[in-house]
């Protein structure tokens, strides 16, 4: 038995895989500020044309360019992993097999989409490209991919985390990007916000106002704004990780999984892994597919599914989306990652079908499961990834308990080599659990009922 499967550089998919095509029901439009779906011209001044077109394509196969495999190359195919040590000490029947996404330069399954995105920008005319970034993963992934095509990226950058974890943000340097905490007063809406409260943490929300600003004021047209989560085009540039798992799982001997785990902030890596399989599901497989995300920021187990905009400052067009309000102020939990208000369209109205199965834990079982990995493969894994891992925990013990040979599949999104200060924490005990209360849920999402209603549409197959 191979304890890992690698795919020769040949192997490659030469296709993304886009769920649009095969939804049962499809999706709800976005909508402008008049409350009418927008027009892809409408989102000309933010992104270039070419990833417009694939954000309202229902093409079921997309292309991968020449180019951007060229760059993949550089960690993929990424290997397909066999936990063995974990399986032997759960003494569990299940096969649990996992995508290593820590490969890539920086870290993370970011890279993927970051690179097509940067050469799509390229291929436009585009010369840069402004981003926010929470913790830094995002701002670092963009920054390796636009220094790699040789496009200018500027970074907002959360302004806690900017001082805070000061590790990507160098990264960030290192690959030539410009990195300026949010609010900064290079844009209105952070001198706004500046005035009102000089001191702020600043937020997700503010960061993504002051990067779309600053590539829509460029007056030689020359800057786009580019998002690492959420967006349909942005899950298609990973459906890579899932198309190449089904090749290695074949390898290994394996039919379809019967266990899909992926942890879950905007959708990306879990879509990534999933969505491949997702079809098998649509076409009559017996899958179990399940999305985790943090008890503290529950969008998928909690909020209810409505029309809401992607930022704080309202100024994204309106998304149909389980949501816990625009105006979400996320408790400090540690995986900075999974604190998103919102959750990619395409895996909402798969877990509207009933396609998905989401799930929700607290941090601190998470850091007890990070710890149980790293005690037996070794590696000590992303925050965010460590959802997937407890998630994964779980489904292994209750295969022992039933005495079953399940093969699992989970999505390993990257490496916690730069987030140790969460581990400090856990284990100097100073993490805390924390449920979203009712009334804090139904605090941020009154909002909603302001705006457009989105219908729950569903074939009532699953
Ligand atoms: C950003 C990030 C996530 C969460 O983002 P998704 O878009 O949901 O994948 C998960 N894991 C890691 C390691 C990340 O960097």
């Amino acid at each position: 038995m191979e304890q890992k499967i690698i795919l020769k550089e040949s192997d490659i998919p030469r296709q993304w895989y886009n769920l649009s095509a095969d939804l049962p029901t499809p999706l709800l439009p976005p909508l402008g500020p008049d409350g009418k779906p927008i027009t892809p011209d409408m989102l000309a001044p933010v992104f270039p044309m070419n990833l417009i077109e694939q954000e309202v394509s229902t093409e079921r196969w997309i292309d991968i360019p020449q180019e951007i495999l060229g760059i993949l190359y550089g960690w993929r195919p990424s290997p397909l992993k066999r936990a063995v040590y974990l399986e032997k000490h759960l003494k569990t029947p299940a096969h649990i097999y996992y995508k290593d996404e820590s490969y890539s330069p920086p870290g993370s399954h970011k890279p993927n989409t970051a690179v097509a995105q940067a050469w799509y920008n390229k291929e436009f005319g585009i010369e840069k490209l402004t981003t926010e970034t929470g913790a830094g993963q995002w701002g670092s992934a963009l920054a390796f991919a636009c220094k790699l095509l040789g496009l200018k990226c500027k970074v907002f950058m959360v302004r806690i985390s900017y001082d805070q974890k000061p590790f990507r943000k160098i990264m960030m340097q290192v690959w030539d990007a410009e990195c300026v905490p949010s609010p900064s007063n290079q844009t209105n809406a952070g001198r706004k916000v500046l005035q009102e409260s000089p001191d702020t943490p600043g937020s997700l929300g503010i960061a993504i106002s002051e990067a779309i600003e600053e590539a829509v004021t460029d007056k030689n047209g020359k800057t786009r704004y580019s998002l690492g989560s959420v967006l349909n085009h942005v899950l298609l540039h990973q459906t890579i990780i899932g198309l190449e798992a089904k090749k290695q799982l074949e390898i290994a001997g394996e039919k379809l999984p019967d266990i899909i785990i992926g942890c879950a902030g905007g959708g990306s890596n879990f879509a990534g892994l999933a969505f491949p399989f997702v079809l098998d599901k649509i076409n009559g497989a017996d899958i179990k597919i399940i999305p985790t995300e943090p008890e503290a920021c529950p969008t998928m187990t909690r909020a209810p599914f409505a029309y809401d905009f992607g930022d704080t400052a309202c100024t994204t067009p309106l998304l149909a989306m389980y949501t816990l309000g625009h105006a979400f102020v996320p408790p400090p939990i540690h995986a900075g990652g999974l604190r998103y208000h919102g959750m990619a369209p395409l895996v909402c109205q798969a877990i509207v079908e009933g396609l998905l199965e989401p799930r929700a834990y607290h941090q601190n079982k998470c850091y007890e499961a990070a710890l149980t990995w790293a005690g037996t493969e070794g590696a000590i894994c992303a925050p965010e990834t460590s959802h997937a891992v407890a998630t994964v925990i779980d489904e292994a013990v209750k295969a022992r308990e039933e005495g079953k040979e399940k093969v699992i599949l989970f999505n390993y999104s990257g490496h916690g080599l730069m987030d140790l200060t969460g581990y400090d924490a856990f284990l100097s005990g100073k993490l805390t659990d924390y449920s979203l209360p009712d009334e804090e849920l139904e605090k941020f999402t009154a909002d909603l009922k302001a705006l457009p209603k989105a219908q729950t549409r569903k074939s009532g197959k699953w």
